[in-house]
């Protein structure tokens, strides 16, 4: 099998620095180079661009990003046995890769980082979400990322991407799709990780758009949908009582029946009844 570049076999890297798998880290290894290079390239065209990564690991996806053309990549990584590992790429990537020991929801990247920048992680599914939840929802948009490649358990995925009337349709769906375009671009089966977890990960793909796709006020949007959603059984009228005393109207103004519930409610609805919200 061919290689993407003239490193070890990331098998042979695990063995000589010791890395096996920490389940309190999280650590489910990608060992496929033409995997993570697939992966890498589902990040769009790294030329020009640097790439934040989070949790490296042994560097299979690094190796990817470099690979792939990425001008520089900055990692986070918490587990400091991976340190030597990441330095055997720096060695071969001269000057392109920065490594950060530490725990990325601590951890400004900012300051080691020029735009354009793109971000790609396989990181721990919980870990994952809140930086994702956060890197939605910044002070500023747009923000200073312009796409996100990011691995999820697979069921977390199909939420980031759910549409009106299904299941996993909730607040992740609305708060992506509000401000970025979102996409599954890969599907991955346990086999794929070393070890397996115990379900099956998608990569989602996301894309910051340059405005909102409808207006709204963040905070508002935010109050409205997570009422709505906290009680997702009952009709709206009763869910959003507590929002304003004369919610009804404002539902109605909105284009959204009363007696609706959130799982039905477009985003482009939503939004308008934050824009009805905010009115006196
Ligand atoms: N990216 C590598 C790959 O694809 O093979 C490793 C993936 S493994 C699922 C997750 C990695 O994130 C591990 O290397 C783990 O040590 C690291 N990690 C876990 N929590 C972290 C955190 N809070 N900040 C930074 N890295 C973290």
């Amino acid at each position: 099998m061919s290689t993407i570049d003239s490193l070890p076999p990331l098998r042979d890297v695990i063995a000589t620095h010791g890395l096996s798998a920490r389940k309190s880290l999280g650590q489910n290894f990608l060992l496929d180079l033409n995997l993570t290079a697939k992966i890498a390239r589902q990040a769009g065209d790294l030329t020009g661009c640097d790439v934040l990564e989070i949790g490296p690991g042994p560097g299979g996806l690094t190796r990817g990003l470099l690979a792939e053309g990425a001008r520089h990549v900055l990692a986070i990584e918490k587990d400091p046995r991976c340190l030597p590992a990441l330095a055997e790429i720096g060695a071969a990537y001269d000057g392109q890769l920065t490594v950060i020991e530490g725990d990325a929801l601590e951890i400004d990247p900012l300051e080691h980082l020029t735009p354009p920048i793109r971000v790609a992680a396989n990181l721990p599914y919980n870990v994952g979400t809140e930086l994702l939840v956060r890197w939605l929802t910044p002070a500023q948009w747009p923000p200073f990322w312009q796409s996100l490649t990011l691995m999820f358990q697979r069921e977390v995925a199909e939420r980031i991407v759910a549409t009106p009337g299904s299941k996993a349709y909730g607040r992740l769906a609305l708060l992506a799709q509000w401000r970025a375009d979102a996409r599954i671009v890969l599907h991955l089966p346990p086999e794929a990780f070393t070890p397996p977890p115990k379900v099956s990960s998608a990569v989602v793909h996301l894309t910051a758009l340059a405005e909102p796709r409808f207006p709204a006020d963040p905070k508002i949007l935010n109050r409205v949908v997570a009422a709505g959603f906290n009680q997702r059984r009952k009709m709206l009228r009763a869910s959003l009582k507590g929002i304003a005393p004369d919610i009804e109207d404002r539902l109605q103004a909105a284009g959204i029946k009363p007696t609706e519930r959130a799982e039905q409610v477009s985003l482009e609805a939503f939004c308008a009844l934050a824009r009805e919200v905010a009115k006196k």
